[in-house]
């Protein structure tokens, strides 16, 4: 597998700037859909084009940087087994430690040092707990570590990108999830499929060969940090089937620009309800702030 270690795709976004997503080249088709970008869609579709077609800006949450800071422990964690090098707590907890400052800059995060410090005692806990799990101490190498795919596929026309967490042996994709408390694995793993399925075609169109299994490892950030596995196995001919059609019909309605408030439990957590209030799908898109 070509799997070349990179950071996750980054969109940076100012006020009122059309951005990067969906990127059209010249003749009008997207550079590319990521899972994350149709689940959005299907979420809802009018955040959606807030927030990757005019990318108004989100303010960024604790939660946020904590958890890409996890994220990017857990990939020193498995580039060092992958090359034989350094897995000491001490070091992967530094990179634990070096990433949340560094997205805490990046992010603009502003909190009371009390807070950031209870924030790393939370996160280095969260990492050694993931350290000292049977999913750490498992003696495998990877395939793969925070692997790009990106694969073009005759039922959509433009191609599936993808970043996955880790590949393990048996080119079981693996998916890192930083929870408040401990999760229904069953609900997860529901509104997960997209995702977990969309890396299963990826490899396997990539590798030629069949992926095994799949799993999501919450870390739960509760105060005694708990690690939970689900392993799941691949998606069979039906689940593939569903997928499609459910891709089919979300990038069928970006391409026509299909864009409407789907009021729900989500708007709790959406940073757009001014913008969704004001907005009367009449093209008065300067009017949304
Ligand atoms: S407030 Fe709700 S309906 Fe409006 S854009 Fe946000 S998620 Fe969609």
């Amino acid at each position: 597998m070509n799997a070349t270690p990179t950071n996750s795709e980054t969109i940076v976004s100012k006020p009122g700037q059309i951005i990067a997503f969906p990127r059209k080249s010249s003749d009008g088709q997207l550079d590319h859909i990521s899972p994350s970008a149709l689940k959005d869609y299907l979420g809802c579709s009018l955040r959606f084009y807030f927030r990757r077609v005019l990318g108004l800006p989100e303010p960024t949450s604790t939660a946020l940087v904590f958890g890409k800071a996890v994220h990017e422990a857990l990939q020193a964690f498995w580039l060092a087994r992958w090359r034989d090098g350094d897995t000491a707590p001490e070091t992967i907890t530094h990179a634990f430690q070096e990433a949340f400052e560094r997205f805490q800059t990046v992010d603009s995060l502003e909190i009371k040092e009390v807070d950031r410090e209870k924030l790393l005692t939370k996160g280095k806990a969260l990492v050694l707990a993931y350290l000292d799990s049977d999913h750490a101490k498992q003696e495998v190498i990877p395939a793969g570590v925070e692997v790009r795919l990106e694969e073009d596929f005759a039922s959509l026309p433009s191609p599936i990108l993808g970043y996955i967490d880790l590949v393990l042996p048996g080119l079981m994709p693996v998916d890192y999830k930083t929870v408040a408390s401990t999760p229904n694995v069953e609900l997860e793993a529901f509104q997960h499929e997209l995702q977990l399925t969309a890396y299963q075609l990826l490899i396997e169109s990539a590798t030629g060969q069949k992926v095994t299994s799949r799993e999501i490892v919450y870390l739960v950030k509760t105060k005694e940090p708990r690690i939970i596995v689900n392993r799941m196995p691949p998606a069979d001919k039906a689940a593939i089937a569903r997928f499609w059609t459910i891709a089919e019909r979300a990038v069928k309605g970006i391409y026509e620009e299909n864009w409407y408030p789907q009021p729900g439990m989500h708007c709790s957590w959406c940073s757009y309800r001014q913008q969704c209030l004001n907005w009367s799908g009449k093209g008065h898109d300067d009017e949304l702030g």
